[in-house]
């Protein structure tokens, strides 16, 4: 049995998205419920993270952007973008303590071999590029993760693994010129946020190290089972991932109310183990998984569940 961390902080419901809003409180609250009513809680390492401390955060943002954030939230305003990213006073703070929950993750993993973290974060962070707020995220949680696994531990070289159903276009673009960084993706396309067509491969140095596979809508388990075993595997074994990251979102679930792909419970489970095949090897067993979107509140506890299992076992 592996050690998973589970990253978790009551202040995660403070980030008010308002009446109605799919990226919601309920999201997290029906997940720890769920939770704590298997065998799976006890059996997980319980953390609470702390606020990302600027400095990580500004690995992957400009001082100006974190900045901005900062004055609107706790100016009141609502909305950050045209229409999605809604805020509160709190989500400025409620942000930072979602990237802290990443570092955490981070720190998790590398105390010890074979070590598994799952953060169960919120406002997710994937479609946050370096200076714009979009699609319900306002820090790109991932990505700061994977500069502060570069920076604190050294480590030269991090898969990170976007299963969610959107796009990260935040992700690609932050890493997009990177070449040590391997940024995958599979997402419904084309759809939100339109970008990550397979021709996007990244750009200099980091050409090659963006990897998008666009699934069309009513794509099922084996279309990505198809996509790892085509791309995805060969892709990461050519890489040699020193730290293996998932932007796990689980709306890529057939109940999912946000998306047209029909992914079940199982199907997390079998890509969580092809994933961990790829850490056991090159990784020492190290993967951080960080909660994106997914917003059937009957759908996400369960397929998280299925995951966290996966990766556990
Ligand atoms: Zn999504």
């Amino acid at each position: 049995m592996r050690t998973t961390g589970f990253i978790y902080h009551p202040d995660y419901l403070k980030h008010d998205t308002g009446i109605g809003h799919p990226e919601s409180p309920q999201r997290l609250e029906r997940l720890v419920q769920h939770l704590l009513s298997t065998p799976l809680w006890g059996q997980l390492t319980h953390l609470r993270p702390d606020p990302a401390p600027l400095e990580w955060v500004h690995s992957v943002h400009p001082e100006r952007y974190s900045a901005m954030i900062k004055v609107r939230c706790l100016g009141g305003e609502q909305v950050l973008d045209s229409g999605d990213t809604r805020v509160c006073r709190d989500s400025y703070d409620v942000a930072l303590l979602a990237a802290g929950g990443i570092l955490q993750g981070v720190d998790h993993v590398m105390a010890a071999k074979e070590r598994g973290a799952f953060c169960a974060v919120r406002p997710p962070g994937h479609h946050a590029e370096s200076s714009t707020a979009m699609g319900f995220c306002l820090f790109n949680n991932v990505g700061i993760g994977a500069r502060y696994a570069q920076r604190k531990y050294g480590l030269e070289r991090v898969a990170i693994i976007d299963w969610d159903v959107h796009h990260g276009n935040g992700t690609q673009e932050i890493f997009y010129d990177d070449n040590t960084v391997l940024y995958v993706s599979l997402h419904q396309y084309p759809f939100y946020p339109g970008t990550g067509a397979a021709s996007e491969r990244g750009t200099g140095k980091g050409e090659g190290f963006t990897l998008n596979c666009p699934m069309g809508a009513g794509s099922v388990e084996k279309d990505y089972v198809n996509a790892f075993q085509a791309k995805i595997l060969p892709a990461l074994h050519a890489f040699r991932p020193e730290l293996v990251m998932i932007s796990a979102g689980f709306d890529a679930h057939k109940d999912d109310p946000l998306a047209n792909i029909n992914l079940t419970e199982e199907s997390f489970a079998v890509m969580t183990g092809m994933v961990s095949e790829i850490s056991a090897k090159y990784a020492s067993g190290r993967i951080v998984s960080v909660l994106e979107g997914g917003y059937n509140l009957q759908a996400l506890p369960r397929s998280v569940e299925a995951h966290v299992k996966a990766m556990s076992g």
